[in-house]
């Protein structure tokens, strides 16, 4: 946790503009998008990967989701994709549960 990359940007060590934030979860740009828009929605709580969740982690994932779609409607989104990567098999790089938020593919 301590050297988690995300938890430094929820909890503003690293300095990194939000598009979004609420108590669950914070919404910011992917530092190397792979399309015109890409968006990482993190959970403030530390949960290495969905293979990690515990009880009632549950509601976090499902705000993740109900966040994407209040982010399509605001940012007039007709269609994105939704990608959570699950451990280093599943390419997950950052283990720091994420959901890739992707639209308008290059
Ligand atoms: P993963 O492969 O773990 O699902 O995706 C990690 C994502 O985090 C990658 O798309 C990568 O570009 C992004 N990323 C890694 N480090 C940083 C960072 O320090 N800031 C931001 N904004 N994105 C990052
Ligand atoms: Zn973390």
């Amino acid at each position: 946790m301590g050297d988690c990359v995300f938890c430094k940007i929820v909890s503003k060590e690293i300095p990194s503009e939000f598009l979004y934030e609420d108590q669950i979860c914070v919404i910011f740009n992917d530092i190397n998008p792979k399309a015109e828009t890409h968006l990482l929605i993190v959970p403030k709580k530390h949960i290495p990967t969905i293979i990690d969740m515990e009880e009632g982690d549950e509601k976090i994932i499902g705000h993740l989701v109900s966040c994407a779609k209040k982010m399509g409607e605001k940012l007039n989104l007709p269609g994105y994709t939704l990608q959570i990567n699950v451990g280093e098999k599943g390419g997950q790089e950052v283990f720091h549960v994420h959901v890739h938020m992707m639209a308008n593919f290059a």
